[in-house]
């Protein structure tokens, strides 16, 4: 990822960037994505697509514990879904919860094992998930 305040690029777990101090995901004038420069209020970067989210910190970041755990014990009914805010796969889950009694489950555990791996690993808004482990 990248700086987006001065587009150098800054490893994944660093708080602040090396070359400006900026914390992670502050600055409006790159994209994190790819580093190249984007308008100023740009909504995605016209290079990679990517999402810019506003200037604030990138938002607030969602615990990825407590969405693998809530996707563990509640999943089969959603819950983890509304927490990231997905309302839309909550309530399919929930109907098929309903209706087959295990479909909700099973979808939830590959949530669980995505959120695992890493590759769910951000919120219905596209801001990343954060880290405890
Ligand atoms: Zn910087
Ligand atoms: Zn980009």
């Amino acid at each position: 990822m990248f700086c987006k305040n001065c587009g150098s690029e800054m490893n994944e777990n660093a708080v602040a960037c090396m070359s400006c101090g900026f914390a992670k995901g502050t600055g409006e004038k790159f994209c994190a994505n790819c580093g190249s420069e984007i308008n100023p209020g740009a909504a995605i970067c016209i290079k990679c697509g990517a999402a810019v989210t506003g200037g604030v910190a990138g938002g607030e970041q969602k615990s990825k514990l407590t969405a693998v755990l809530l996707a563990f014990f509640l999943g089969g009914i959603g819950i983890h879904d509304f927490y990231l805010g997905y309302n839309k796969y909550g309530i399919i889950k929930i109907i098929l919860t309903v209706c087959t009694g295990v479909g909700g489950s099973i979808w939830a555990l590959v949530d669980f094992i995505r959120l695992l791996t890493g590759s769910l690993n951000t919120d219905a808004n596209g801001i990343e998930l954060k880290k405890e482990f």
